[in-house]
């Protein structure tokens, strides 16, 4: 048996008929560029999620960037983030001329810990950008008091967490803005590229907006020097087939990572992935914390178990962010889970023979 990291053709089987459907709608009429389907899903995001003002653009690194430019964060300011995370979350802030800072992880739910973030705050410190790693989100009871009690803002990077709760409440809609990511591995993925910055502020959805039409407004005149980031119609119009199916996949990975949790119960030499009371998880990756990750991963491949490393070296180490100065030991315990993670399938699709298979799989090494 083979049992894939992720299997598309098993997604998109059942959704095909309706994907060229709608795609054949773009065809009759050829906008290409902000069509009707555009607006058509950030409506439709906006009731999926509760927020106010949805604005489509072309990734959700794309959404990062925008979110900080449209906050008004640039030269010199500095932004506290995790290192324990994709490096979009990172290079976004770069990108603005402003600096990343980055404060170290919970060793339980791999998210920002709010206590290692007043430390990192200084007079330059413009927002807190937590990230809802794996789809669970991080404490965002405490990082809302932080920012209050420092007049910071705060930026969601949802990329992993599309309809992940926090206390009840949707994960993007505590920040000043919320971002997403439909890169073909997430949740809620598009067929290419696509992203979208959520918001309860209708000033910065305007600004939003304008920023990713090269700021202009109106046409040919330019406030700001933008970005040429908009949202697809092609990708809006199969993102609206595939939003349908959405919370049926969430509730679908949950019960995989239950079945994983039953099943991996007791199993020396792994830990299987703690979700905080106050979460509700999408699970866009089910994670494994091991005692020996490179010999757990080398079987688990040999078995034909697709498994993958988020991430192997902390945003803080990378050598594109040397200038920063940071150094190994600094944030130990990112670079401590760096070395145990291991991800294993989790997609709606898997079949109770996959699952028993990973986890027998799982049990043959440890056991
Ligand atoms: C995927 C991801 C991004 C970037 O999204 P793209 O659509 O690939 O540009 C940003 N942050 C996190 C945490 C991600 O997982």
């Amino acid at each position: 048996m083979k049992v894939p990291m992720l299997d598309l053709h098993a997604q998109y089987e059942p959704l095909m008929r309706d994907i060229r459907a709608q795609l054949d709608k773009v065809f009759s009429n050829h906008h290409y560029i902000m069509g009707a389907q555009v607006k058509e899903l950030e409506d439709k995001m906006q009731s999926y999620l509760g927020i106010k003002h949805a604005v489509g653009c072309a990734s959700g690194t794309d959404a990062l960037v925008l979110a900080i430019k449209a906050l008004g964060i640039g030269h010199s300011d500095e932004v506290i983030t995790t290192p324990f995370t994709f490096f979009a979350t990172a290079s976004s802030i770069w990108r603005n001329a402003a600096r990343p800072v980055f404060a170290d992880i919970d060793p339980r739910t791999f998210n920002l810990d709010p206590d290692k973030i007043e430390a990192a705050i200084t007079p330059r410190t413009k927002a807190i950008m937590p990230v809802h790693l794996f789809g669970q989100s991080a404490d965002m009871t405490r990082i809302m008091e932080i920012a209050r009690k420092h007049d910071l803002k705060v930026i969601e990077d949802n990329a992993q967490g599309i309809g992940c709760t926090w206390d009840d409440k949707m994960s993007c809609s505590y920040g000043d803005i919320g971002t997403l990511s439909f890169f073909p591995s997430k949740n809620l993925g598009a067929m290419g590229d696509a992203g979208m910055c959520l918001t309860n502020d209708a000033d910065l959805a305007a600004r939003l907006r304008q920023l990713r039409v090269h700021g202009e407004n109106p046409k040919y005149y330019h406030k700001w020097v933008g970005f040429n980031s908009r949202l697809d119609t092609l990708q809006a119009a199969i993102l609206l087939v595939k939003l349908e199916a959405l919370a049926g996949w969430s509730a679908a990975r949950r019960a995989n990572a239950r079945f994983y949790n039953e099943h991996l119960a007791g199993v020396k030499g792994i830990t299987t992935p703690y979700i905080d009371p106050k979460a509700v998880s999408i699970y866009n990756q089910y994670t494994l914390i091991c005692d020996d990750r490179d010999g757990l991963m080398k079987h688990l491949q040999d078995k034909g178990v697709g498994c993958a490393i988020y991430y192997p070296l902390p945003l803080h180490l990378q050598e594109c962010f040397s200038d920063l100065g940071y150094k190994a030991g600094d944030l130990p315990i990112s670079e401590q889970m760096a070395q145990q993670v291991l991800s294993i399938p989790i997609y709606p699709e898997l079949t109770d023979e996959q699952k028993l298979y990973v986890v027998n799989s799982i049990r043959e090494y440890l056991i």
